[in-house]
Order: structure tokens, then C-alpha cells, then sequence
């Protein structure tokens, strides 16, 4: 089938890649000249494990392409994905759909003969109506038809993700749309993967219900480990005995500084907003939101407690600044509320993330990056663990004792045990055990 992906970032990269690895031709359109460019040369301008691999694969065998030319894509695709940004609208927090609406109006504009129009961008219930409506005003009479396909991908695990998904989500409202959604998703049907087709506002509902409850989920386990410390009880026993019963299964229980990245903070709150426009409340998801937004700072304060309550003119190491492991996207990484609040308290910041650096830079220009986590430490008055990169799994604890100005580790995610920490003379502060410095 001939396919076109409009935008070419995180989920329109990795779809486009990867359908053409089923065997498709892929047009991957970006209105971004630099990014095209970037991608022509064969570098990526995002970074994703395994997906580098995967675009050169499929452009030297002549599945994939990139280009800025949209109209010159359309023409005569079996399906075209709008895979644009839906960013927090500036000042109400709704999904900001200009993009989507303007990829629609330059998609009607280009189409040709019966095209299926997928949504794969997230966006609120009911967007799917209005694309339709923007397509018809400029091409009516003419047979195409409007689908919703949300992802669920996880950057940091993409490729793998959109290969092996647990369901993929199709809302159609005609057969023809069906039997083509059927046709590109055939390889993963013959896999196994359950693909669940509903209605188009089902599908719609399906994502953002998906990652709110996500949300919750490990908001809940947050507040539990608070819980834990102040009762000497330890969440990584709890969360194993509670995750152990399948109803509540084992996943998205590991406590941390609180959720963040590029999906969860901005879905949520568009969630809400949906829901209060409609009437209908959803006000387990409000309180996860404001618990989540107060915990960041919180975080801060935990680590200027175990740095000895003022960090005033001193220094602090930070080891992660993306919002998970194997990304390069700070998009709303707790970081940026952590590493804001210890500046106000006076602290210097150092830091060291494996790929997040780049896009660390534009955010804090006087934050000092370093090229290891040793480098970063030099001189700290406490180390902090935000992200958990495979690297910071081993550190070399009795080096870091020998160049810190005070030997103490606050690990938000848990990754270090309390006894081979102080084996090496460090105060440990964890998440959700009587551990506190
Ligand atoms: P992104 O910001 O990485 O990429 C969007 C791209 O679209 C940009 O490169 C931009 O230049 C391009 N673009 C915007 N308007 C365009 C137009 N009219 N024509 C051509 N290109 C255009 O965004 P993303 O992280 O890939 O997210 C895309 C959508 O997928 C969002 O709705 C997001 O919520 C959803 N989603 C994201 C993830 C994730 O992990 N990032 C997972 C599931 C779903």
C-alpha cells in the first residue's frame, strides 16, 4: 500500500519506519526542512533505540522516503496518518489541534480519488468530526473517509512497541476504511496482536482513558511510598505484593519523582478539560494532576534536606535529566521542576544525561553540563539519581565517595539498595523507605 505520515517525530518516525518495514512505501512528511534534510543524510534528529536501523533498512530497499512535499505525497495514497504534535494549549490546557486542523486543510487539498485520512496524532473526543468537516468543505463529493488510530508506543521502546503492540485501536465508521486499516496492520494481525476496531470516538476516548489511568496508577503508588515512610513499611515490598494480584498486575509500580514526558502531563489535563466541557467530571484525574504537580518540588526539597538543609553556594549533581531512560525528550521532565526549585534555593546544578544534554541546554543555560557522571559530581553536595539509564545502575560508588564534597546519594527511582550504598560511606535517601538521610 502506498502510505503517507505527516510529521516526521517520535510516533510519525517510527510508524512510518516501521510500516515500511511490513512492507509498504512510506512517504514521511515534515514541515520541518531541516528535519527532512537531517533525514535524507540518514541521521536521525530524534534518538530511539533500534530506529536508525530500521529507516536505513527500508530507505535503501526503497519503502521509505522523506520529503517537506505534502501535496506531491497525498496524491494517490491508499492512506494518509496525521502523526502532528498536539501540544497543551497555551493559558486552558486543552489540546492545542492547530496542527492537526492545518495537516487536514493541506491534506484535503492534495487528495485524490478514495484516500483513508488516519488520525494517529492524540486528540480529544470528537476531532475526528471536524477533520471530516475540514476535508468535506474543500473536497466534497469525493469518497474518503476519516479513521482513528491512536498510539501507544513508549519512546525509549518504540520499535518494539509499535512491532509487538497489545492492541491496536482502530475506530471506523465504514467498512472500506476497515478492510483498508486491516490491510496495513495485517502483518502484526498475523502476529497475534488483537486489533480492536470500534467507533471513531471510542478510539479516541480509548487513549486518553489509557494513559490517564496510567497516570494514576503510578501517582497512587507515589503516594503510597510517602506512606511507607512514615510508617517503616518499604513500597518495593508492597508494590510486589500488591502488583502480584493479577487484577492489579505489576506494572507502573515503581515509585519515583513523578510522572512527566511528552504524553502523560498534557493528556491528563486535556482529559479534564473534556470532561468538564461535557459535563462529566473526572475528578480522580484532577487530584492525580495537582498530587503529581506539588510532588516535583517536593522532590527538591528531599534532596536539599539530605544535602544538610541549605544548599545555598553549593553544589548539587543531577544523573538524568530526560523523563525516562533511552530518550532524548525533555518534554515536561520532572528535571525542569527539580532542578528550578534548587536554583531558587541557591544551589549550583551539574549534570550529566547519556542523550537528553542537547535539548537540556536550551532549557537551562546556567546549568553545567559534564561529558560523565564523575565529571558531574566533582565537588557535589549530593548526588541525585532522576533518571534511571542503565549506566547509573553500576556506578563506581567508592570513586564517587573520593570526589564529592559530601558523600550523600538521594536515588528518586530506587535503584540502589540502602546496604551497598553505605558500604561505601554514602547517606542514602530512597523513595518510599524508612531510608531518609
Ligand atoms: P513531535 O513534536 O515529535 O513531532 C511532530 C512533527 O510534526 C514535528 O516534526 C513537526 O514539524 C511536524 N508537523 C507539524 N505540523 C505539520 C504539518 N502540517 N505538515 C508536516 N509536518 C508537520 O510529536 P510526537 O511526540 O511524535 O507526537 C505526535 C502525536 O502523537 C501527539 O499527538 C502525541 O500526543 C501522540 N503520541 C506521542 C507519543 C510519544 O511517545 N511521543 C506516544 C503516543 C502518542
Amino acid at each position: 500500500m502506498r502510505l503517507v505520515m505527516i510529521g516526521s517525530g517520535y510516533v510519525g518516525l517510527v510508524t512510518g519506519a516501521c510500516l515500511a518495514d511490513f512492507g509498504h512505501m512510506v512517504s514521511c512528511v515534515d514541515k520541518d526542512a531541516s528535519r527532512v534534510e537531517t533525514l535524507r543524510r540518514g541521521a536521525m534528529p530524534i534518538y530511539e533505540p533500534g530506529l536508525e536501523t530500521i529507516a536505513a533498512h527500508n530507505v535503501r530497499d526503497g519503502r521509505l522516503s522523506f520529503t517537506t512535499d505534502l501535496t506531491g505525497s497525498v496524491k494517490g495514497a491508499d492512506a494518509v496518518f496525521i502523526a502532528v504534535g498536539t501540544p497543551s494549549r497555551r493559558g486552558d490546557g486543552h489540546a492545542d489541534l492547530s496542527y492537526v486542523y492545518q495537516a487536514a486543510r493541506e491534506i484535503a487539498m492534495a487528495l485524490q480519488g478514495d484516500t483513508i485520512v488516519v488520525t494517529k496524532s492524540t486528540v480529544p473526543v470528537g476531532t475526528g468530526d471536524e477533520v471530516e468537516c475540514i476535508v468535506r468543505e474543500t473536497r466534497q463529493g469525493s469518497a474518503f473517509s476519516v479513521v482513528s488510530n491512536p498510539e501507544f508506543l513508549r519512546e525509549g521502546s518504540a520499535v518494539q512497541d509499535f512491532k509487538h503492540p497489545d492492541r491496536i485501536v482502530v475506530g471506523v465508521q465504514d467498512e472500506r476504511a476497515r478492510a483498508v486499516m486491516t490491510e496495513i496492520y495485517r502483518p502484526l494481525f498475523l502476529n497475534k496482536s488483537p486489533i480492536l476496531f470500534t467507533s471513531r470516538r471510542s478510539a479516541e476516548l480509548i487513549k486518553y482513558a489509557s494513559n490517564a489511568f496510567l497516570a494514576m496508577k503510578v501517582t497512587f503508588i507515589n503516594e503510597i511510598a510517602d506512606l511507607c515512610e512514615k510508617v517503616d513499611a518499604d513500597v518495593r515490598e508492597v508494590a510486589l505484593g500488591l502488583g502480584a494480584d493479577n487484577r492489579i498486575g505489576p506494572k507502573f509500580l515503581h515509585p519515583g519523582p513523578g510522572f512527566g514526558g511528552s504524553c502523560f502531563p498534557k493528556d491528563t489535563v486535556a482529559l479534564v478539560k473534556t470532561a468538564q466541557d461535557h459535563n462529566s467530571p473526572v475528578r480522580l484525574i484532577e487530584t492525580t494532576i495537582a498530587i503529581n504537580e506539588v510532588r516535583k518540588r517536593a522532590m527538591a526539597r528531599r534532596i536539599i534536606y539530605a544535602a544538610g538543609g541549605n544548599v545555598r553556594g553549593k553544589r548539587i549533581a543531577i544523573f538524568g535529566l530526560t523523563f525516562k531512560p533511552n530518550t532524548d525528550d525533555m518534554r515536561e521532565a520532572p528535571s525542569i521542576s527539580i532542578i528550578q526549585a534548587l536554583q531558587d534555593a541557591g544551589a549550583h546544578v551539574s549534570a550529566y544525561d547519556p542523550k537528553g544534554m542537547d535539548q537540556a541546554r536550551e532549557l537551562w543555560p546556567d546549568v553545567s553540563f559534564h561529558a560523565s557522571p564523575y565529571e558531574a559530581a566533582e565537588n557535589a553536595s549530593a548526588i541525585c539519581i532522576l533518571t534511571e539509564w542503565e549506566q547509573f545502575r553500576a556506578l563506581d560508588l567508592q570513586r564517587l565517595e573520593k570526589i564529592v564534597a559530601q558523600p550523600v546519594l538521594v536515588d528518586l527511582r530506587n535503584v540502589y539498595s540502602e546496604e551497598e550504598v553505605k558500604r561505601f560511606g554514602f547517606a542514602y535517601s530512597a523513595i518510599g523507605s524508612r531510608s531518609r538521610t
